[in-house]
């Protein structure tokens, strides 16, 4: 039997990456919709073949909990609201994968990782790079020292956005560029370098759009200092475009360009060619989980690892604010 899944909040990346994904996987499926947007339901309903009594919105959430056709329950929503309808879904007996990032506070990821170890439930983080070859690839060299020791990383992750949008306000974001997009270097800088990093220095750019960029930063830029004086030099934007992950290594360097992208992902090598077919990483990342659920196997990609880089995001954020480099303790 194929387990099921319940989106809860049917946005851009719900409709266009994670709906589609989950017709492709073999091990789990779509069964359930949350929703606060009555108008999306009969769509959604149609489409997927979603029955009446799998539609929920945001007050009846918690009877999911008598739902045996739900699973595991993914949370796609605005930032400041993954903690609470993660914690919802572990108290209603649910497994969960949570979009990045996990959550605005260390204390929100705390309460998460918490909520689904009392419930006995599993908690991972959509982070679909990890099932990504390109990425995985870049993950090896960096565990194996497989082009030996890793010297410098330079990460990239920039996206023009236009204004008005929940991300652009701090309330629902927790911030801006950083949170969305910064999460990506920092991630490919830690698995680039097969390590956690000791501090982070930080530095917020100036705002050439006063009013749109109110209550977040436009732009961060951000270094990681790793316990063998590596260096990753990160960079992150909302008006400018950019997304690369560059490696330089004892033996030669090698990259990604784009490198967080959900297609068309490109390796280039000073070594050895990087190139693999094309694979769904949101289906792969799906079914790896709901394997984890079946065969009760850890996720690769867990809270824990949410957490991790909510510590990171919060340290950037220190640094920038403070001025000084922030110490990070995250063994
Ligand atoms: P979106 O704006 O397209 O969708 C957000 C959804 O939340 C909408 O359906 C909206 O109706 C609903 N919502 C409920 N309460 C809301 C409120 N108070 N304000 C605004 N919207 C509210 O956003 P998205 O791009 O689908 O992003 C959702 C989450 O998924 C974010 O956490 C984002 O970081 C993450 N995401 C991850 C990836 C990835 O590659 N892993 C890609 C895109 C988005």
């Amino acid at each position: 039997k194929k387990l099921g899944i319940a989106l809860v909040g049917l946005g851009k990346y719900s409709e266009e990456e994670l709906a589609p994904a989950l017709q492709e996987t073999q091990q789990c499926k779509l069964t359930a919709i949350v929703t606060g947007s009555p108008d999306k339901v009969s769509k959604w309903k149609t489409k997927y073949d979603i029955p009446d009594k799998n539609v929920y919105n945001y007050q009846n959430f918690d009877s999911i909990k008598d739902n045996p056709d739900v699973d595991i329950v993914y949370v796609v929503l605005p930032n400041s609201m993954h903690a609470e309808y993660t914690i919802r879904a572990a108290k209603a007996g649910k497994h969960v994968i949570c979009e990045k990032p996990m959550a605005t506070s260390v204390k929100d990821a705390e309460a998460m990782i918490k909520a689904c170890k009392d419930a006995g439930k599993m908690l991972s983080i959509g982070y679909r790079l990890h099932f990504d070859p390109y990425n995985m690839t870049i993950a090896k060299f960096g565990k194996e020292k497989v082009h030996g020791e890793i010297k410098k990383v330079r990460a990239i992750d920039s996206q023009e956005m236009e204004a008005g949008v929940w991300r652009l306000d701090h309330k629902r974001s927790g911030g801006g560029p950083v949170m969305d997009l910064g999460v990506y270097c920092v991630q490919g800088s830690l698995y680039a370098m097969g390590m956690n990093p000791v501090s982070v220095s930080a530095k917020e750019g100036p705002k050439t759009e006063k009013e749109k960029f109110a209550t977040v930063e436009q732009s961060m830029e951000f270094t990681l200092e790793f316990p063998n004086g590596a260096v990753a030099n990160c960079s992150t934007s909302y008006a400018d475009k950019g997304n690369l992950l560059r490696v330089e290594a004892a033996k030669g360097w090698y990259e990604l360009e784009p490198a967080y992208a959900y297609k068309g992902i490109k390796g280039k090598s000073s070594i050895d060619k990087i190139e693999f077919q094309q694979v769904n990483q949101q289906a792969a990342q799906m079914d790896d989980f709901a394997g984890c659920v079946i065969n009760k196997r850890p996720t690769r990609v867990p809270g824990e690892m949410g957490l991790r880089d909510v510590k990171i995001l919060m340290a950037i954020y220190e640094s920038a604010r403070t001025g000084k480099k922030v110490p990070l303790n995250l063994g």
